[in-house]
């Protein structure tokens, strides 16, 4: 059998992990990326990775609690068993990290610190100031060119993956890429092909993410048969800068340290906000969820600043929506060692020193949890088997997915730091399974039919767009508009008459994207070409979007559709309360019968998605109302105790019945 040999497409912290470890393991690697790895969007994660830690373990934590406040966090959305594995795995990926070098701070006794993010009460986030992916993907990186010099790596950057290449089986054997220089067309038979290939903010035109993540190669594989999961599910967090060009990220870090989030309770109140009293502030995450406070989850989070500012008529200031993010009661060295990356961003972008003066943030569109459709497989202790060749594989056998591009890990709504955790985490796991999978495959020829005809299938469209020098549309202008529709009917807040509209006129948009125009007609470094293609493939995943939020008929987690929200208890008196409360908890079983279920979305010939649905392994913690700050939660939280008491007994009582008659049959 010929030597193994997989393609890795993308080398942000998924993509370098899964190669480091497959090159560890023998395997010959072809690395291909957009950009150079180092410039993956991973290098702009600024606030941390979790993992439970020696502090929090004496104050009582768990891998289990990381798994708990993971699955409680995304709203119970994501299948349990892979969910457990990865905060198992936390504590081993960050001393491998520490081992490999990266530059965590340190307390002054030489322990790694650590700073609390939301979704949790405990400190379970490790830091390099406030560059930590930058430090992370730095790391891998030192790994990767090691393999490289021994020749078991190859990279490809400047390279654009555009497509899968599958058998008459239906199996990958390999993807067809384009070199971004030259503009000439390559395939790579592979073994199997991974994704690692992150998210697509750009969808949404302004985010906090890179100007590369448009979500191209993960588009083509859906539009090649992989299925998409959970799309709807798109994450908008709390803490951004507004700008006209993108939105810069102000990370949940800045919160962790203790940065306060907070208005003045005088609508468009003029004054200094440094001579605006405490008594005349309101800071509502604080009053509204004293338990979490500035850490309530990310939708929570956003939902509230959306509300306050929209709603409630207390932005800071009129015409541009936006609360205070305050720090200035921290020392500045302190400011400096823990959050000096993301203060000199404000500093820098806003010309406004936000050590001296509380920063003007607003949410922005910031992460995706829905993705690409990968499977796994259970084991005996409730995770996943390593090794498994299901593990990360789409339906579509030998292509994978890791990283933020896969759907697996963060259900309704991820946790802050818990995406580097599960970018590293999938890539290392994937490896063996990787190898696994080999066996199921025998290699193709780069020189057979089956490559050519993709080739010249690419080689086809691209001639094409690049003959459309007649059309009567500016990419970047339909791209524009595509981004405000999105940003407009599908973030915090939906509406389904709104969506219906949206999904017809994201259709016209991709109609109007066949008649764009490229300016730059030439075959050397031609960018325009690269983006008009990158556009095309974003209304597919548009329309996934938003066709996935106006089917899901509920609110859970980022999904908020305002007339199928759950509202708080409004009684006062005992009785009525509690009957309020069991009426409250009846609501919630019943959608979670009808709701509790993974969007899957698979492209049609014409490009339209077929939404389907599937159930979600909940089989290790049990669903529950997700309470955090809900008015009357207390005795919403009784009664669902009860009813799960009453369960237990009841199941106990059936489980001796079951046993009794179990020995009858033994005896007779
Ligand atoms: C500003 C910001 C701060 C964040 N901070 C944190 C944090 O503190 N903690 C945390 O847990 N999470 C954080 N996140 C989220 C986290 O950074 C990302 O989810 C994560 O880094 C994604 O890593 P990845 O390896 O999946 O993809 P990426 O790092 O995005 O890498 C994608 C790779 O795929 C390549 N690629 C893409 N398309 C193609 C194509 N068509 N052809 C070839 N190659 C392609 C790219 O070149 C790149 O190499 C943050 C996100 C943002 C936006």
């Amino acid at each position: 059998m010929a030597e193994p040999r997989i393609l890795v497409v993308g080398g942000g912290l998924a993509g370098l992990a899964c190669t480091m470890r497959l090159a560890e393991l023998g395997v010959h690697v072809d690395l291909v990326s957009l950009v150079p790895v180092k410039r993956s969007h991973s290098v702009c994660a600024q606030g941390g990775i979790n993992s439970v830690n020696a502090l929090t373990r004496q104050q009582g934590d768990t891998e289990w609690k990381h798994f708990d406040d993971t699955v409680y966090g995304g709203d119970f959305l994501q299948h349990q068993p892979p969910v457990k594995e990865m905060a198992d795995w936390g504590p081993r990926i960050v001393d491998l990290m520490d081992r490999l070098g990266v530059p965590f701070n340190r307390t002054t006794e030489g322990f790694r610190d650590q700073r609390r993010f939301g979704g949790t009460l405990y400190k379970r986030t490790s830091f390099a100031g406030a560059t930590t992916g930058q430090q992370l993907l730095y790391a891998l990186d030192e790994q990767v060119r090691r393999r490289e010099v021994e020749g078991k790596v190859k990279k490809w950057e400047f390279w654009d993956f555009l497509a899968p290449v599958l058998d008459e089986h239906g199996r990958c054997r390999g993807a067809v890429c384009q070199d971004l220089v030259t503009m000439d067309f390559k395939a790579f038979p592979a073994d199997a092909v991974v994704l690692a290939t992150g998210g697509n903010g750009l969808i949404y035109g302004r985010s906090t993410m890179s100007m590369v993540c448009t979500g191209s190669a993960v588009s083509r594989a859906y539009q090649a048969g992989a299925w998409y999961g959970n799309g709807e599910f798109i994450q908008v967090h709390p803490t951004a800068i507004p700008g006209a060009d993108k939105l810069r990220l102000m990370s949940e870090s800045a919160r962790g340290e203790g940065g306060r989030v907070w208005v003045p309770r005088k609508p468009q109140d003029a004054r200094d906000p440094r001579d605006i009293p405490e008594a005349e502030r309101y800071y509502f995450l604080e009053e509204r969820y004293p338990k979490y406070g500035n850490l309530v989850p990310r939708d929570i989070a956003t939902r509230e600043i959306f509300d306050i500012c929209t709603n409630d008529g207390l932005s800071v200031e009129k015409d541009r929506l936006c609360v205070y993010l305050d720090l200035t009661h921290i020392p500045r060295e302190t400011l400096n060692r823990k959050l000096g990356g993301i203060l000199e961003i404000y500093e820098k972008f806003q010309g406004v020193d936000p050590r001296a003066m509380p920063m003007k943030i607003f949410p922005a569109v910031h992460y995706s949890m829905g993705g690409l459709w990968v499977d796994y497989e259970r084991g005996g202790d409730g995770g996943m088997v390593e090794g498994s060749p299901r593990n990360q594989q789409t339906n579509i056998p030998g292509l994978y997915a890791i990283g933020e591009c896969d759907y697996q890990y963060h259900g309704a709504n991820r946790l802050g730091a818990n995406s580097l955790l599960s970018c590293i985490f999938s890539g290392l796991f994937v490896a063996p399974s990787l190898l696994a999978a080999r066996g199921e495959a025998a290699g193709a020829d780069e020189g057979s039919k089956l490559f050519d005809a993709e080739v010249r299938r690419q080689e086809e469209r691209h001639r094409g767009l690049l003959a459309r020098t007649a059309g009567d549309e500016n990419p970047y202008q339909l791209h524009q508009e595509l981004g405000n529709l999105m940003t407009r009917v599908a973030t915090v807040v939906r509406r389904n008459d709104q969506l219906a509209e949206a999904y017809g006129e994201v259709c016209l948009m991709e109609e109007r994207w066949r008649r764009c125009a490229v300016s730059d007609t030439g075959n050397w470094t031609n960018q325009n070409v690269v983006f008009t293609k990158a556009l095309g493939d974003m209304f597919p995943v548009a329309k996934l979007i938003i066709k996935g939020a106006l089917l899901r008929d509920e609110c859970r987690g980022a999904h908020f559709k305002p007339q199928f929200a759950m509202p708080g208890i409004e009684a006062t008196d005992p009785a009525e309360k509690r009957a309020e409360a069991e009426r409250w908890c009846d609501r919630f079983e019943e959608n979670t019968r009808k709701w509790l279920k993974s969007t899957i979305a698979a492209c049609d010939a014409e490009g339209n998605p077929q939404i389907s649905y599937q159930d979600v392994d909940t089989s290790l913690i049990p669903p529950r109302p997700r309470l955090y700050g809900l008015v009357g939660a207390d005795v919403i939280e009784d009664v669902w105790k009860e009813r799960q008491a009453a369960r237990a007994a009841a199941d106990g009582h059936a489980g001796q019945h079951a046993g009794t008659a179990a020995a009858t049959v033994a005896a007779s």
